[in-house]
Order: C-alpha cells, then sequence, then structure tokens
C-alpha cells in the first residue's frame, strides 16, 4: 500500500504566549511533516477555561505567522469538538469500556497508590456505583495488558498501564473533557499519521493509544523530542514563568531552536527573514542529531 501523506499537528493550549518550548515543538512538527511533503496543522486545545488566557489563542496564531510557522487546513478548536468526544464516551459506555466514578478526590487521595504520574484510582467505582452515589467523572477500565509502542526518538516504550496510570478520567467531575480523552480522538479522526511533541508528555501517550485502540481509531507514530528546562531544571511553562517568545526576533527564536534540537545552522542566517530559517531547515535537517533529552543548561541567548 502507499505510504499515507505525513500529517502532524501543533497542539498547544491557550493557558498563555508561546515561549520556547513550545516553539521547539513548533518546530519539530513542522520540519517532520514539511521533510516528507505532508501537512502541519495548528489545534488549539482550549479545553479549560478557567485556566485559559483571554487572546491567547490569538497570540499564539500572530507568533507562529511572525516566525513563518503557517499551517495547513482551518484551525480546530476543541471548545467546538464536543459532539465528537460526547460520541466517543458514548460508544466507550456502550461497550463497557467507560464507567461513571463517585469518589471524590480526599477518598482517592486517602487510599490511592502513588504512581509516576499522581495517584493510580483504586478502582472503587469500577464494579458499579456504590449505592447512594452521585457520579461524578468518567473514567476508561485501563486493563492490565502490558502496552508497548516505539517512539520514533525514544526507542521502544514497554508499560504497564495499570501500575503507571491506573483507570483514568476521560470527563471530569466539573463536566469539561479531560486531555486524554479530547487529543486521543482528535488525533485519531483527523487522521494525523505522526504526533511530534515534547517528551513531557511521553507518559500521555499509553492512556491515549488506550482510547483510541477502543475506539477504533488509528494510532498514529510517535516521536517525543527533548524538551526544554530553564536553569532550575524545570520544563519551561507558564507555572514556571516562561518569558513569551520575542515575535521581533523570529529569525533568533527559530536559530536557537533548531540548535536545540541538535541541528547546525550557518551563523549567517542570522540576519535571514524567518523564512530562510526553515528552508533551511527543511534543506539540511538531520533527525540522527536531534537528542534523545534536552541540555541541562537553559536556551543560551545567541552571541
Ligand atoms: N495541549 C497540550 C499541551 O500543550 C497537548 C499537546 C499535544 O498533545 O501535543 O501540552
Amino acid at each position: 500500500a502507499p505510504e499515507r501523506l505525513c500529517r502532524t499537528r501543533f497542539a498547544p493550549s491557550p493557558t498563555g504566549p508561546l515561549h520556547f518550548g513550545s516553539l521547539v515543538a513548533a518546530l519539530g512538527s513542522y520540519v517532520h511533516a514539511h521533510r516528507k511533503g505532508g501537512e502541519w496543522h495548528l489545534r488549539i486545545d482550549d479545553l479549560d477555561p478557567p485556566r485559559e488566557q483571554p487572546g491567547a489563542a490569538d497570540a499564539i496564531r500572530r507568533s507562529l505567522e511572525a516566525h513563518a510557522l503557517c499551517w495547513d487546513g482551518p484551525v480546530v478548536f476543541q471548545s467546538r469538538r464536543s459532539s465528537a468526544y460526547e460520541a466517543a464516551l458514548a460508544r466507550l459506555r456502550a461497550a463497557g469500556q467507560a464507567y461513571p466514578c463517585g469518589c471524590t478526590r480526599r477518598e482517592i487521595m486517602a487510599v490511592a497508590r502513588r504512581g509516576p504520574n499522581g495517584p493510580i484510582y483504586p478502582g472503587t467505582c469500577a464494579r458499579g456505583l456504590p449505592a447512594g452515589r452521585t457520579p461524578r467523572a468518567w473514567r476508561l477500565r485501563c486493563g492490565h495488558a502490558p502496552l508497548r509502542f516505539e517512539d520514533a526518538l525514544q526507542g521502544p516504550i514497554q508499560c504497564d498501564p495499570a501500575a503507571t496510570v491506573g483507570d483514568f478520567i476521560i470527563r471530569r467531575a466539573d463536566g469539561l473533557w479531560a486531555y486524554h480523552l479530547a487529543c486521543a480522538v482528535d488525533d485519531g479522526e483527523f487522521g494525523f499519521t505522526d504526533i511530534v511533541r515534547g517528551a513531557d508528555l511521553l507518559w500521555c501517550t499509553p492512556p491515549q493509544i488506550l482510547i483510541q485502540r477502543a475506539l477504533d481509531l488509528p494510532t498514529p507514530r510517535y516521536r517525543h523530542l527533548p524538551i526544554v528546562v530553564n536553569a532550575q531544571g524545570q520544563k519551561l511553562s507558564k507555572q514556571t514563568h516562561a518569558p513569551a517568545l520575542n515575535d521581533a526576533d523570529a529569525t533568533g527564536n527559530l536559530l536557537r531552536a533548531a540548535r536545540f534540537l541538535g541541528q547546525s545552522p550557518p551563523a549567517a542566517l542570522r540576519h535571514a527573514p524567518p523564512q530562510t530559517v526553515l528552508d533551511w531547515a527543511l534543506a539540511h535537517w538531520d533527525d540522527t542529531r536531534v537528542p534523545q533529552v534536552g541540555s541541562p543548561t537553559p536556551a543560551s541567548p545567541l552571541p
């Protein structure tokens, strides 16, 4: 069969403006698609209004445009996808793979084992909602089968979902859709062939694959890029007060992001327009030089 057209996406949450860590994920996914003659899409993961910042989605789009990172097709907003998520939940319920959970956070915290990514739900409601309980959240039965996938950069990943994530939430008690559900449904339904994103999301891949399998959706290939950390070793994020990208220095930002991903753009590009840096990247990118783990030093200023 002919190889399917490579399709990737960049999926920021509009909790603030883009920072250098987001640019690394954007550039990595952009280059991956375009080197293969494929498409690069933009999805705004606006699932959690209380955490969002007014105007951030527009600021993200302007910032991408300033970096000449132009996306294919219309922007997809997860806030407009709730009927797809409803349908997915209905299918999972009908198949007995999702169940309502009436436990409060406090009850769970009191008894849960701690997994590498937070408390592991003890399964109290898995056999049926206890009498007198109102359903709050919806969970996916994750089962005990080991899950394996090949990450194009991090290598073979093997995990026991029951021991690392447990039955996880797909719809929250406040009615909001959980990131795992929305992401798995969208990645599958939009037919992305390759998910290129930061390695901080590596642990999210097994739950997302479980959802895709339960819904008979295709599972993409995964490539988890090294993550950018600050001088304290923390991932750049809104919580760690990562500074917004300075759109006025798009060329410098792109050169730094390319270097962070192991590439060696020539110094002469320093005064070129951003598009020229992208053209250089598409012509010269070497996947074998992308490091698995981010450098422990902060993204250094350009000389
Ligand atoms: N929107 C999420 C984030 O920004 C997920 C991104 C993804 O799956 O690529 O962390």
